[in-house]
């Protein structure tokens, strides 16, 4: 046991000064991180900054998330013959935003592209559409490419993947989207969360669930992991998992006392965004505030 307990705090100090070596923290161009043996994120890249990530199994490929535009999941798929050329047998979804999906045409082949059933019907209705023209406005290069290619394989509760000796289990729950999952890999001690995580930024609340995202932060922190790698930003420790939770708790806690005051949305805006801004404020997006605090205002409001 004790021999096994050194291995696996080897690995994450090497993953931890590897991380540190290599500039990753800060870098802001695109770059593949070995977060762990066989476990590969792409980061950053042109136009938007969601991850890519890929395991090279010994029966093949399977990667999570496509990117923005065909070129840029054209980049992944350059970063995996990297490392092997084998077939890729799975790409999966962690929700319809099209930040991770609208790469999803050069993966058409793979096996299968699964995603969480509401994940499929979002990309081929209006939300879909909605999210290609909100990026339109935005000016990406190579969107002009993306044809909306949405995800062949779903499911409504959990699945599981076995493939070249791993095991990934695919769980749906509702925050970040009504469409969300994550994926957990047992034999890496290894959590892949979508957007349900994102590290030192403000997440993207526009179709958020505050009170079941915090549920779902929960079900994430009971899983035996070490790593977990987040739809945007560095991938880390547990602490990448209790920034987040943090801060939608923090985030539910001043807007509630606001509400249960009778203040207005914008009382409610005016009295929690400088509160939030200081305390957030090494982190990124932080012109989401407002709409962050409106998606929970409105949500508790309902309550
Ligand atoms: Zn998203």
């Amino acid at each position: 046991m004790a021999a096994k307990g050194f291995k696996c705090l080897a690995g994450w100090v090497f993953f931890i000064s590897f991380l540190a070596v290599s500039g990753y923290c800060s870098a802001e161009d695109f770059k593949t991180v070995e977060v762990w043996k066989n476990l590969f994120t792409v980061v950053n890249g042109d136009g938007v900054d969601s991850n890519t990530t890929f395991l090279v199994t010994r029966d093949g490929v399977v990667v999570v998330d496509t990117r923005v535009t065909p070129n840029e999941a054209e980049k992944v798929l350059a970063e995996i013959r990297k490392q092997t050329n084998l077939p890729i047998v799975y790409t999966i979804n962690t929700h319809y935003h099209g930040d991770h999906t609208f790469g999803n045409q050069i993966f058409e082949n793979s096996g299968a592209i699964i995603a969480h059933e509401n994940a499929r019907r979002s990309l081929l209705g209006d939300s879909g559409k909605d999210y290609l023209n909100s990026f339109n406005s935005r000016n990406i290069h190579g969107l002009d490419k993306t044809i909306v290619t949405p995800p062949n394989m779903v499911f409504k509760d959990e699945m599981e993947i076995f493939l070249g000796g791993y095991s990934l289990r695919l769980i749906h729950v509702r925050g970040h989207t009504d469409g969300d999952l994550f994926i957990y890999i047992k034999e890496l001690k290894t959590l892949i969360t979508g957007d349900l995580v994102v590290y030192r930024k403000i997440p993207d609340m526009s179709d958020a669930y505050v009170e079941d995202w915090i549920s779902a932060m929960n079900k994430l922190g009971n899983l035996d992991a070490e790593i977990y790698i987040p739809g945007h930003g560095d991938p880390g420790g547990k602490p990448v998992l209790l920034a987040m939770k943090h801060y939608l708790m923090h985030l539910k806690t001043l807007v509630l006392n606001e509400f249960r005051e009778g203040k207005s949305l914008k009382e409610t805006q005016d009295a929690v965004r400088p509160v939030l801004m200081k305390k957030y404020k090494g982190w990124g997006n932080l012109d989401l505030l407002d709409t962050n605090i409106q998606r929970a205002y409105l949500e508790y409001s309902l309550k």
